[in-house]
């Protein structure tokens, strides 16, 4: 489904992506890990069409998206910090990316209330964003990302601002949800754990560069390099 191939972003002569090759196949759920500045929300803007390349290709369907705008690829970002309307209802935000793709006004509302069921809160599409928990919050994004039904979700750090159980349990909501959609998912995240519980294949990166890509049982067992082993918090 999608193919990076040697994705190179430079700012002021630094390569923040340095030459990134990485697929990622239809239905397969991708989790990227990785210390704070190494790239990983580059690399999704990348694929969002919402950051240019200095050089390389990303391909969708094997079609080159070079000059294919962010709206137009088919493709879901739910930013890292969620960046809800916090003016606007639950169903507002949730239907924005809808009212985007020129849906009409009943049909966003039904579409809305259907994936506040979906993410376990059903009924709160007339709800104030801010009388919402952070985790709520959270869900709200998530439908709201999820509304288009984009082939490919991109998530940055979806469970970011949440405690520890509640994490656990989406989680295991999310893993659920995806299956039952049959979503390719590229999800940024700075727990291993929830890495190692939702994805097929783990991309740990390093100052740009994929250190290593595997299941979370090759990237645990077999860590590429002292620095992926370290990374995850091995010793030695
Ligand atoms: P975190 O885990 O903290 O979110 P990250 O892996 O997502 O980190 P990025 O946001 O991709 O990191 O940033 C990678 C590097 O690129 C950082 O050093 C950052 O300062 C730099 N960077 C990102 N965007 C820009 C920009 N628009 N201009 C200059 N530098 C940038
Ligand atoms: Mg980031």
């Amino acid at each position: 489904l999608l193919s990076l191939d040697a994705v190179t972003v430079r700012f002021g002569g630094r390569a923040v992506l340095d030459a990134v090759d990485l697929d990622v196949a239809e239905h397969e759920v991708v989790c990227v890990l990785g210390p704070s500045g190494s790239g990983k929300s580059t690399l999704l803007r990348v694929v969002a069409g919402l950051q240019p390349l200095s050089g390389g290709r990303v391909l969708l369907d094997g079609r080159d998206q070079s000059g294919v705008p962010a709206h137009r690829r088919g493709v879901g970002l739910m930013f890292q910090d969620h960046q809800l309307f916090p003016q606007r209802d639950v169903g507002a935000n949730v239907a924005f990316g809808l009212r985007m793709h020129g849906v009409a006004k009943g049909e966003r509302d039904a579409e809305a209330g259907q994936l506040l069921d979906l993410v376990g809160l059903p009924g709160a599409g007339r709800r104030a964003v801010a009388s919402l928990s952070g985790g709520e919050q959270q869900r709200v994004a998530l439908a709201r990302a999820l509304a288009p039904r984009p082939r490919l979700l991109m998530l940055d750090e979806p469970l970011g601002q949440l405690d520890r159980s509640l994490r656990e349990r989406l989680v295991v909501e999310l893993r659920q949800l995806f299956g039952r959609l049959g979503t390719t998912v590229l999800a940024v995240t700075h727990d291993q754990g929830e890495a190692f519980a939702l994805a097929d294949r783990v991309v740990v990166m390093r100052d740009g560069r994929i250190a290593q890509s595997g299941t979370p049982l090759e990237v645990w067992q077999r860590p590429a390099d002292a620095f992926v082993a370290r990374f995850l918090g091995f010793d030695n």
